[in-house]
């Protein structure tokens, strides 16, 4: 009988997406007992810790196939290359989440049964998805939920259902993931300002801010990075169009603010765009920042004995 997902080449290919087969993925699975994913629940994703560059997008293939010393092949059921392609590993049961707890709509139990694992080869703690591997991430997500009929929330990071700490995919807030699955990749990648807001109003909840919580930190400077939704600067291309606030109940020394990006467009590691130097935030005092286009994360260096409020919104012009 043909294993379960021997579709997954097809799906992903009426997706637009490059695909290659390695040789036997659709009769490779895991040789350990236990019920194939005949039907998953959800897409996990993961990142391989192994840099990557467009030269050598997708180093661990082999890997993923044969397997480590102490754990069998195959480890998942597609690679993600820094480069977008998407190289398939198996149709049956691969060892990629090991035991999970209940994430979102996804219910505890055996990952590998319940859950199609993409692996993005990336590095994950210094080295973040390239644009054209988050892209292909996004799109592979989506035509594989729905392939299953499954919504954007069935999307899950190793990071939400592992039981031992696992911290992959580093350097990508799953929320602006799903939001991104949700949307739609293809549209992001033509959008106007006006559709890039509908995506900020989605991730808020339908407002046109959404905050973060920067805990307090009395006794050391500490850096707290914010995600802002994925290919902004690619989208639009203009400074300013949403803006970072800073604000806090008691006066706080603020060391710097700057915004920076995960990569450049050809592979470079990403650029710091200053924002601020040294300042004391006055109590309730509101302080607003443009964002530089192409920033992907905003940066906040701060020691503070009160917690802070970081908040992303659309430019009031545009409102
Ligand atoms: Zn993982």
């Amino acid at each position: 009988m043909a294993l379960p997902l021997v579709w997954l080449a097809d799906v992903l290919r009426g997706a637009g997406l490059h695909v290659v087969e390695t040789p036997g993925w659709r009769e490779r699975t895991s040789p350990y007992a236990g019920a194939l994913p005949w039907e998953p629940v959800g897409v996990l994703e993961h990142h391989t810790a192994t840099t990557a560059s467009y030269e050598r997008p997708a180093p661990t293939v082999d890997l993923c196939v044969r397997g480590r010393p102490d754990l069998a092949g195959p480890l998942c059921h597609g690679v993600i290359g820094y480069d977008g392609v998407v190289h398939l590993i198996s149709a049956g049961r691969a060892n990629h989440a090991g035991q999970a707890k209940a994430s979102g709509p996804c219910p505890a139990g055996d990952g590998n049964t319940l859950y199609v694992g993409f692996e993005w080869d990336y590095q994950g703690v210094n080295q973040g998805p390239s644009p054209e591997q988050y892209a292909a991430a996004v799109r592979a997500t989506r035509a594989v939920l729905d392939h299953l009929g499954l919504s954007a929330e069935h999307a899950r990071g190793h990071k939400e259902t592992s039981v031992t700490g696992k911290i992959d995919p580093g350097r990508v807030d799953m929320t602006l993931f799903r939001a991104a699955v949700a949307s739609g990749e293809q549209e992001l990648d033509m959008a106007t300002t006006n559709e890039l807001f509908d995506l900020v109003r989605r991730y808020s909840g339908g407002d046109s801010a959404f905050g973060y919580t920067i805990p307090r930190s009395p006794d050391r400077v500490r850096t707290f990075a914010a995600a802002i939704p994925p290919k902004f600067g690619r989208v639009t291309g203009t400074d300013g169009e949403l803006f970072v606030s800073l604000v806090a109940g008691e006066n706080v020394e603020v060391r710097e603010v700057y915004a920076c990006e995960d990569w450049q467009a050809d592979g470079k590691p990403g650029r710091k765009y200053g924002l601020q130097g040294p300042y004391t935030l006055v109590a309730n005092d509101r302080q607003s920042w443009p964002i530089p286009a192409a920033a992907t994360q905003v940066c906040v260096v701060y020691r503070s004995d009160c917690d802070l409020s970081l908040s992303v919104e659309i430019d009031a012009k545009w409102k």
